[in-house]
């Protein structure tokens, strides 16, 4: 039933650390989406999509399942779904269009800061909870330990404190909410980012040609975020160090400057942002008026 209609249907988080950024991503790639607060889904006016706002957890199911055509969703979701899958001898079949820009974090074991911790032995025989007991049993059998493992779907951060386990594997970014519990990272066993996904067996003409027209505007987006527009004066006697200077300036613009001979304007699409330091390198050759300009999209 899901594959009768034509229009494409993406999975994307309905609230919670992805939800913003995936949202932003399909709007500069030129969708328009009304996102009426509580709906399940939501048209795209403009073209032959639907959007599916889910839990993050049900988005590797409902692309393995071949329910949903795309989804974007977290490598370690994902892979922690893909595992069980395979245990259970169901569908597990994906294909990865897109590692994204966001959603970046890691798989990590932390132990009570108080502890003393030298290396993977230490955990044999320990209780570590976690959300990710697939993700986790891999690691312990790679390093060839033996520990139990607790599946807590939420609050894996106070199970020490409340004698639940001995340590926990949980998702951490800054390590500020191990540092509230009491807690210090001691192994990462996962590095994830936000993934553009695509199931299996996708052949509907119509589809594959609007994902065909989708690919290239979010490498556009993806490379114009990192990108940055440099624009500058220079003394025509420093061009040379002045512009091995700027990142990834391979063919800068050179324009003459009106009624001054000595300084031409420097403009570059340059592949990274300029760091305060070569800012200052920049001004002590000689350089001034200089600006750092975002770019919205970019076609090369
Ligand atoms: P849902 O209600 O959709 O199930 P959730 O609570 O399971 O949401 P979020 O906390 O919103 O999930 O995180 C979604 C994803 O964001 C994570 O699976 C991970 O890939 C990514 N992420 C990035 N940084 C972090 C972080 N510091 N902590 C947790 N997840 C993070
Ligand atoms: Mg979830």
């Amino acid at each position: 039933p899901a594959t009768e209609s034509k229009r494409l249907r993406i999975a994307m988080q309905k609230s919670g650390r992805l939800s913003v950024d995936s949202q932003a991503l399909f709007a500069s790639c030129g969708l328009k989406i009304n996102l009426r607060e509580q709906r399940l889904i939501a048209h795209v006016e403009n073209m032959a999509i639907d959007i599916l706002r889910v839990r993050d957890d049900d988005i590797p199911g409902l692309i393995m399942d071949g329910v949903c055509d795309l989804g974007i969703v977290g490598e370690n979701v994902l892979e922690e779904e893909s595992l069980q899958r395979k245990l259970d001898n169901d569908s597990a079949d994906y294909t990865i269009l897109k590692r994204l820009d966001f959603g970046s974090c890691r798989l990590s074991i932390a132990v009570p800061q108080e502890e003393s911790y030298a290396n993977s032995s230490c955990l044999e025989g320990k209780t570590i909870a976690t959300t990710y007991p697939r993700l986790l049993a891999r690691y312990l059998k790679q390093q060839g330990v033996n520990a139990r493992i607790v599946t807590l779907k939420g609050s894996v951060e106070v199970a020490p404190r409340a004698g639940l386990a001995d340590a926990i594997c949980d998702l951490v970014s800054t390590g500020a909410t191990l540092d509230a519990n009491g807690l210090k990272e001691v192994e990462v066993i996962y590095r994830s980012k936000a993934v553009l996904i695509q199931r299996k067996n996708l052949c509907d003409d119509k589809q594959l040609k609007l994902i065909n027209k989708l690919m290239p505007r979010i490498n556009g987006v993806m490379q114009a975020n990192e990108s940055k527009y440099i624009m500058l004066h220079a003394p025509r006697t420093e061009l040379e160090q002045i512009i091995a200077l700027l990142p990834g300036a391979e063919n800068p613009t050179i324009l003459p400057l009106a009624g001054n001979d000595n300084l031409v304007a420097i403009h570059v699409v340059s592949s990274e942002s300029l760091f305060w330091e070569t800012m200052e390198q920049l001004k002590a050759l000689g350089a001034s008026s200089i600006l750092v300009l975002p770019i919205e999209k970019m076609m090369v």
